[in-house]
């Protein structure tokens, strides 16, 4: 079943799928000899439309292929749905299953446990490729791309060979709960903790905000497990599974997006855990994991930012050349023209870094992908710029802008949490500025 889905990778990039090799701890970097700079391919601006295939010179023929296929797939498969699941809160189980039967889940797990071993570029096709189909749940990438490359990277071979599988099927939803009702920026205030007994351990706390909260089968838990030490060295990461008694899950929170995606309170009363649930062999190293991976997760808000501001962008480029005022549409008027122009312009300016920043997380695959400040600087300017697109945005659609039934306003709304989550852009400005003056 497994290998049928690397079968079906292969087909895509229409290449066999050991020429797409797996390294470093990210395993997520190209093949050796793999060109990463294609001179040869146009910029964005270029393009007819900011989101047709073939531009950009990060990319190769071979992920355009795959890119084809993705978005077919969310734009046909997932797409006519998503309004009923943005009413519904949360996304039918089965699109979980469908998206693991296509191979979209976890394209970058390792041959070994089932995965495909696909390059990061990959991953990043599928991540644009849900936002341009404006298809912003489910949160696959977090299951995919954020939480299950710590069970790869860190986990015990048992862990590894229980749960890996189960996360590229869609069997297990996963998700990761740091932020605590009294500590979001400040991940070492977190009071989430655990007590040994015997050989167990036993965990107390709850944790909110939590993405994919309702929906996952397998939590990472943030906890402190030494307090006679500094947060940052008594921290560890546990795996704790949806049944486990003492472990319930509050309501779904009720937001002003991203409303397919579910975000739940978790609550930990007395959860006995086996030795077995501390993520990897060590203990106490939880902080350190957490830093090595948040650099990703940043990139990760920074690229799909990026991607849903060109999906706007578009959007309003054609609402505005087919809504009439004054005898002409609004496209002929000088001042709407000079706002796309704007628009057009930090769009450009914005996939430039972004994509240095893709290639940055490639060339650094062996020491961990991109560091702190610059996926920092990425998730600032990027989240910026998707909510001045987003008002501007909305703002040319005029008063059915507002109307939820248009997909700007939904996009709006959506665009609100991206300089909130993943750490805020305060917290992000705090980061850059302590290297500059370093
Ligand atoms: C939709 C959504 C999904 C989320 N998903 C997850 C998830 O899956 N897992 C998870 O663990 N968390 C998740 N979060 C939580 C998110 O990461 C936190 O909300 C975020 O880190 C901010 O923490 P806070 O809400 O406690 O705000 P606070 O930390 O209370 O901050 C409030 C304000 O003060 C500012 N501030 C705080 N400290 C400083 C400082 N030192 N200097 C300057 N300004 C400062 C902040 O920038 C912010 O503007 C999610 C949040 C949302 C809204």
């Amino acid at each position: 079943m497994l290998s049928n889905v690397g079968g079906r990778i292969g087909r895509w990039l229409n290449i066999p799928v050991s020429a797409v090799k797996v390294s470093s701890r990210l395993q997520s970097t190209l093949t050796d000899n793999a060109p990463i700079i294609n001179l040869n391919r146009p910029i964005i601006g270029q393009m007819e439309n900011l989101m047709d295939i073939g531009s950009r010179s990060i990319f190769s023929e071979e992920h355009d292929m795959f890119r084809e296929t993705a978005r077919k797939f969310f734009r046909e498969k997932l797409q006519p749905h998503h309004f009923k699941w943005e009413q519904d809160g949360i996304v039918p189980r089965e699109i979980w299953k469908l998206l693991g039967e296509h191979g979209f889940l976890g394209i970058t797990s390792p041959e070994k446990y089932g995965g495909i071993g696909a390059d990061f570029l990959s991953t990043v096709v599928l991540w644009e490729e849900q936002w341009y189909a404006h298809c912003t749940s489910p949160d696959c990438s977090l299951s995919s791309d954020l939480v299950l490359p710590y069970i790869w990277s860190y986990g015990t071979e048992e862990q590894k060979v229980n749960y890996i599988p189960k996360f590229l099927s869609g069997d297990i939803i996963g998700s990761i709960a740091m932020s605590e009702p009294a500590a979001g920026s400040d991940l070492q205030g977190i009071r989430t903790n655990v007590v040994k007994d015997g050989d167990d351990w036993v965990m107390n706390g709850s944790k909110v905000f939590i993405t994919n909260g309702i929906a996952a089968d397998l939590v990472i838990v943030v906890a402190l497990m030494d307090k006679s030490v500094k947060p940052a060295k008594g921290m560890g990461l546990f795996l704790v599974e949806a049944d486990t008694p003492g472990f319930t899950k509050g309501k779904n929170l009720s937001k002003i997006g991203l409303n397919g995606q579910d975000t739940a309170e978790l609550f930990f009363d007395n959860v006995r855990l086996p030795k077995s649930a501390l993520l990897g062999e060590e203990e106490n190293k939880g902080w350190q994991m957490l830093m090595e991976q948040l650099p990703v997760e940043r990139l990760k808000v920074a690229v799909m930012g990026q991607a849903y501001s060109m999906w706007m962008f578009e959007e309003t480029r054609k609402y505005v050349r087919e809504r009439k005022a004054f005898g002409k549409t609004l496209a002929n008027l000088q001042t709407i023209q000079h706002k796309l122009a704007e628009m057009k312009t930090e769009l450009c300016i914005g996939q430039a870094y972004v994509d240095q920043c893709i290639l940055m997380h490639l060339k650094m695959a062996a020491s961990g992908g991109i560091d702190h400040h610059q996926a920092s600087m990425a998730k600032l300017w990027i989240t910026e710029l998707q909510n001045r697109v987003a008002t501007q945005c909305l703002q040319l659609h005029g008063g059915w802008g507002y109307m939820k039934e248009y997909p700007i306003s939904r996009a709006f709304c959506d665009s609100r949490v991206t300089t909130i989550y993943a750490g805020s852009n305060e917290i992000m400005r705090e980061i850059i500025a302590k290297d500059i003056v370093a």
